[in-house]
């Protein structure tokens, strides 16, 4: 079969892993120059790798892991210290780790251990959380109409551990806060946390995600002979009488055909496709229950190195809510004659919640972000910043709010030869590069099975 797909995102680029091993022609159309989507890195000016954002590999991503191996790329990407490391006012730090031992007892013993929580939300938690770590799928479900705060509450757990754990948690899963994010992938979470000791470990990429995973899923998928088009950007389809796609149509007026379609674009993209008759399905109508979250990634390049930690910091009370210093945690890029490197920190930060800074100059988001660098690495006060960069995304990973996951399409669409990949559809992560990576092979596999090839 010939089959189209729209977007090369890690969605649309593991459909195509997974079409191409199958011996189906496979053209990918992509609007902007570059590969990845939102995993994006690219060179600017200076020769240095800016990110679309901060990426880490969770130990649990069974199928993201699968697919790095299959592609070659399984040594591209390395495993920090099993810990979650909070930044706190000037230098100090304090952890979350796990204890050697097997789950749930890893995370209990390094819960009461954890200097930063007071012994009353130890007890809170241990006692409040319970319904998490023994809940199955359907609980997590029955628990969608509410936000993590009212769930927290209802369970007795404490405030001060609300506002120091978990809303780190939530504004790192999907840049919103514990009063505005469901119940259930909070509570999802926390049983994948406490159940699994190695899901929780943080991955680095040895490079940056551009080069150590998307560059080598391009090269995948054309040496089996994909074909992927840059700077397509597709605008409308065209119909059969039955409603099914007879072409695609992009920006420039170009029109090609397939057997077969795949949108792996991000969903606000996809309504702005999607024929005006479609509508009449509640599956495409309720694309509109999604919202995307808004997000911001600043780089900052420092003359000298304001930190040793080879993690995932998170933090509290600043602009940024998780954070890493690539120089240290990505050792095959951001070193010494690497664009403006020169062997000093090179912090990339993940600011959320962000639609306060969606309207405001880059500069003054910098001088935002370099207060609270002053105010948690006190090494920093004397360095020199070199360079800043930012990166906005208005509408990033669809907003996980109270019943909305309900809405979550499944990849076979009711038109017969129309089908979605993309981390917002029906899969059990919550919009993530394991979840983009299975909606691709679920994708994949769906049409090939409903098509009979
Ligand atoms: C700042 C930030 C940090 C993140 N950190 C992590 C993390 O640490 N770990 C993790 O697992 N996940 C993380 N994520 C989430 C993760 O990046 C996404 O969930 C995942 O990459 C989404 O993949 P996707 O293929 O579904 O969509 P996308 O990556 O959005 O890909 C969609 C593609 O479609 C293209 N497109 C759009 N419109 C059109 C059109 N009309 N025609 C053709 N092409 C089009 C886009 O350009 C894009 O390339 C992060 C996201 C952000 C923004």
């Amino acid at each position: 079969m010939k089959i189209a797909i729209f977007g090369a995102g890690v969605a649309g680029l593991s459909a195509a892993i997974e079409l191409v091993d199958r011996g189906h022609s496979v053209e990918i159309y992509e609007k902007r120059k570059i590969l990845g989507g939102k995993v994006s890195v690219w060179k600017d000016s200076d020769g240095d790798s800016i990110e679309s954002g901060l990426h880490i590999v969770f130990g649990g991503y069974a199928q993201l892991q699968k697919y790095l191996s299959r592609i070659g790329a399984e040594n591209n990407y390395h495993w920090k210290d099993h810990a979650l490391i909070y930044a706190e006012p000037d230098g100090k730090q304090s952890f979350f780790r796990k204890a050697n031992l097997p789950s749930p007892w890893a995370e209990v013993v390094g819960g009461l251990q954890a200097d930063f929580l007071t012994m009353w939300d130890k007890i809170s938690l241990i006692r409040g959380l319970y319904p998490a770590l023994a809940g199955n799928e359907e609980y997590f479900r029955s628990q969608d109409h509410m936000t993590y705060a009212e769930w927290h509450r209802l369970r007795g757990a404490s405030e001060h551990s609300l506002e120091k754990l978990w809303r780190a948690i939530a504004l790192a899963m999907n840049f919103i806060e514990p009063n505005v994010i469901s119940a259930r992938p909070m509570i999802t979470i926390f049983k994948y946390f406490g159940t699994d000791y190695a899901a929780t470990k943080f991955g680095f990429f040895h490079k940056n995600p551009g080069d150590s995973m998307i560059e080598p899923m391009r090269h995948y998928i054309q040496e089996r002979g994909g074909r992927i088009f840059v700077d397509a950007k597709l605008s409308m389809f065209d119909l059969k009488e039955d409603g099914t796609v007879r072409s695609a149509i992009f920006s420039d007026g170009q029109k090609i055909e397939a057997d077969a379609y795949i949108s792996a674009l991000p969903v606000h993209s996809l309504k702005k496709v999607i024929p005006t008759s479609w509508l009449s399905h509640d599956y495409f109508l309720n694309l509109h229950q999604f919202s995307g979250s808004p997000v911001a990634n600043c780089q900052l390049w420092f003359d000298r190195k304001i930190t040793d930690t080879d993690n995932l910091m998170f933090s509290q009370g600043t602009i940024f809510a998780t954070f890493a210093d690539v120089s240290i945690t990505c050792p095959g890029d951001f070193q010494n004659g690497d664009g403006t490197a020169n062997g000093g920190s090179v912090l990339s930060l993940v600011l959320a919640p962000a639609h306060q800074l969606m309207d405001l100059p880059n500069d003054v988001i910098v001088r935002l972000v370099m207060k609270d660098i002053h105010d948690r690495f006190p090494l920093s006060r004397n360095a020199k910043l070199l360079k800043s960069t930012v990166v906005k995304i208005p509408q990033s990973v669809y907003k996980a709010v109270p019943d909305v996951d309900k809405y979550r399409p499944d990849q076979i669409s009711p038109v017969g030869n129309f089908f979605l990949a993309g981390d917002y559809t029906d899969q059990h992560y919550l919009a993530s590069m394991e979840g983009a990576a299975l909606s691709g092979r679920f994708a994949a596999e769906k049409l090939v099975s409903k098509l009979g090839a």
